[in-house]
């Protein structure tokens, strides 16, 4: 079935739209604090969140301030540092093991700055719960070291864990908590608000941390790979646009506009 087809669903059953943002809805950029979501797609958020059937979260590696500045939608849901944190209307979730880990990562941070700062192109973004190393500005040939003294601040610290991303290293607390149970808790917190059938749910995304969510979704959402890379989705957009168009598409659907042709 084409995925537009599948969607149609959401017509007789309502919709709750679950997206990451970077490389999803907004194309990656050499400096994180340079990405922007477009007007464009901005709209098309804020018209689907606004629909008394339909509602949108949006989970993401980011901090949940950074998340909610950056996308500014009214009433969408917000899951930061990959679900560490989520806020929606007045419910709060900040995980408390992540929360009690918060002064372990302080220092790890300054380690990482310390350790770092001599490489040119390196940022220590840190995140509140999680602290991240981008280095898509950085010499390829630097990476190694990179990881390695990742690596070994690791080592020290137990406690925390590293994931990989596009041209970024992370850590985190290691805890069973990840994008896949933060996607259904948040499934689960917006369907409650819906009334009537089970609402149709869809999972956008572009990176390994997706596949986590896609993992957890299986069965329960159509689940859509953002680019070109092995995934367990069922569908894929080639890119940002494309998911721009998708999603005027859908608004286009829910409030009930001919989308046949
Ligand atoms: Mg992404």
């Amino acid at each position: 079935m084409t995925l537009r087809r599948r969607l149609m669903e959401a017509r007789r059953r309502g919709l709750i739209l679950l997206t990451d943002l970077d490389g999803t809805l907004a194309p990656i950029v050499d400096r994180p604090r340079a990405a922007r979501l477009s007007q464009r797609a901005r709209r098309i958020l804020v018209r689907l969140a606004r629909h008394a059937r339909a509602r949108v979260g949006i989970v993401s590696g980011r901090s949940l301030p950074t998340l909610r500045r950056l996308v500014r939608v009214p009433d969408a849901a917000y899951a930061g540092c990959h679900g560490l944190e989520i806020a929606w209307r007045a419910v709060r979730f900040r995980h408390p093991r992540a929360v009690a880990l918060s002064p372990l990562l302080q220092r790890v941070t300054h380690r990482l700055r310390r350790k770092t700062s001599r490489y040119s192109g390196v940022l220590v973004e840190p995140k509140g719960l999680t602290v991240s190393l981008h280095y898509r500005l950085a010499d390829p040939r630097i990476v190694p070291t990179l990881r390695s003294i990742v690596r070994e601040i690791v080592t020290r610290a137990p406690a925390l864990e590293v994931l990989a991303g596009k041209k970024v290293l992370e850590l985190r607390p290691h805890l069973a908590w990840g994008k896949g149970k933060a996607v259904r808790l948040m499934r689960d917190l917006l369907a409650k608000s819906l009334e009537g059938r089970a609402p149709l749910t869809v999972y956008l995304g572009d990176d390994e941390t997706d596949e986590e969510a896609f993992r957890a979704l299986r069965g329960r959402a159509v689940c859509v790979a953002v680019g070109r890379r092995r995934t367990r989705a069922a569908y894929r957009l080639g890119g940002p646009a494309a998911v721009e168009k998708l999603l005027a598409w859908l608004a286009d659907a829910l409030e009930g506009a001919d989308v046949s042709r």
